[in-house]
């Protein structure tokens, strides 16, 4: 069980850290007696709540030269610390923060001594960058910030969102618990009724509706995830039917997000769903995906892949993959199967650096329809597949994303990803690699930019 409470989502402005970043700035900031101060330097975005800032690089100052006693007794960051780090902020046009701790635990405000100083210091910050500027205080579980927007005012930061093993968010106080739907009583007493509320307030997005896709979105209505983004530019055919659940004949040649649309309404009655039957590189398609608070992948294409790697780490979401490998070969001998249940998170590498993308596959399938045919010279021999192997894969998937939004997972660091071997009936856990200089996921890469303007 997770040692704090696990908070719903709030309306508002939101603040997204990747695991480790987080980590390491909450050692640095509440440890030692007045602590330590730091600035986090953040892209923007817009969330589904919201608008979302996305931690991107951690300033830790250093005690006794950076940061130092202040005129009225608290300690201060100097001068010219905060001038190199509003410069940074200025150039690579992210936000300002500047980050302090208060003793306590699950609730923390800003002192007046704070306050007066924001008022003092922001206005002048805010005109050098031009962009948001603000102050982050934390306690061990709670996070208040007061954001200086350019040209809108002052406005309170609602939470801080960790992204990792578990999905965790910090308020200035714990949200009011309220009763879980009665319909729901049985889950909720395993997630509580915040894990339950959690479930209801997520935009979850599922890409590729096939085999996989069709299981992820029964089982994501059901768990009462309360909106699902529907993307795939695929219709049914004959030989889809024995793995798409409820599919019916007269569902052949109809669009893969109807059927899941229709699935999702009778699983869940008061769920919100936007179906988008469309490629995943449309506009529409990756800007939904952008305001979600969670990702499935479960379609084949490099181009999915890709996207979806890009989305997560530059807006700093979770997101799983989920796929099935069945070799045979030209013989026909089946050789080994097995599933892969990946979890793409900021703070654990990406499908890129570790070569899940493979250029020249992505290559073809990013060239336009007509010309992508035309590429596909060799004849496609159609993918072996089956349903209770989808299942595996799918509900390993499931399970996890539950109980990360629950915060029920032990080790909120582990992000090892989950492969089943069903002929030799084992089970392994493979930990991805990260490249500390991959265009993605690294800070010199696309890490936290969020939405880039122009
Ligand atoms: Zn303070
Ligand atoms: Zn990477």
């Amino acid at each position: 069980m997770a040692d704090y409470t696990m908070n719903p989502p709030a309306p508002g402005w939101s603040l997204a850290f990747p695991q480790d970043m987080w980590d390491e700035l909450a050692d640095h900031v509440l440890t030692g007696p007045g602590g330590g101060g730091a600035v986090v330097l953040a892209g923007t975005s817009t969330g589904p709540r919201g608008q979302r800032l996305l931690a991107r690089q951690l300033i830790l100052a250093q005690d006794g030269i950076d940061y130092v006693p202040g005129t009225i007794g608290h300690h201060a960051l100097s001068a010219s610390f905060v001038r190199d780090a509003i410069v940074r902020a200025r150039d690579e046009g992210l936000a300002y923060l500047a980050v302090h701790g208060h003793l306590g635990r699950d609730r923390v405000r800003f002192s007046p001594v704070d306050l007066t100083s924001h008022e003092r210091g922001y206005p002048a910050l805010q005109q050098i960058s031009g962009q948001v500027v603000g102050g982050l205080v934390l306690a061990e579980n709670a996070a208040a910030g007061d954001l200086w927007i350019p040209g809108q005012g002052r406005e309170p930061l609602a939470e801080v969102v960790v992204v990792g093993g578990n999905l965790r968010r910090l308020r200035p106080e714990p949200a009011a618990a309220s009763a879980a739907d009665p319909l729901y009583d049985r889950q909720a007493r395993v997630f509580g009724d915040r894990g339950q509320e959690s479930l209801r307030h997520l935009t979850v997005a599922v890409v590729g509706l096939g085999g996989v896709g069709s299981i992820l979105v029964e089982g994501l209505a059901r768990l009462g995830v309360g909106h699902l983004v529907l993307i795939d530019d695929d219709t049914v055919d004959e030989t889809n039917l024995p793995r798409l659940l409820a599919a019916e004949p007269t569902d052949i040649r109809a669009p893969k997000t109807e059927l899941a649309e229709r699935n999702a309404r009778r699983a869940n009655a008061n769920i919100k769903v936007t179906a988008i039957p469309e490629r995943v590189e449309q506009p529409r398609a990756l800007r939904a995906l952008e305001k979600s608070d969670w990702i499935f992948l479960a379609a084949d294409g490099d181009a999915a892949r890709y996207w979806v790697n890009a989305v997560v780490h530059q807006h700093l979401l979770p997101a799983t993959q989920v796929g099935i490998k069945i070799r045979v070969d030209d013989a026909g001998v089946v050789g080994q199967i097995h599933t892969a249940t990946r979890l793409i998170t900021p703070s654990a590498g990406c499908l890129w650096c570790n070569g899940l993308v493979d250029p020249a596959r992505l290559a073809v399938d990013m060239l336009p329809a007509q010309q992508r045919a035309a590429a596909d010279y060799v004849p496609e021999v159609p993918a072996p597949s089956v349903i209770t192997l989808n299942m595996l894969a799918a509900a390993e998937g499931l399970n996890h994303f539950a109980l990360a939004v629950a915060g029920l997972h032990d080790d909120p660091t582990d992000q090892d990803s989950v492969l089943h071997r069903p002929r030799s009936r084992s089970r392994h856990l493979q930990s991805p690699r990260r490249d500390a200089t991959c265009r993605w996921c690294s800070v010199s890469g696309m890490l936290g930019r969020g939405r880039l303007t122009g």
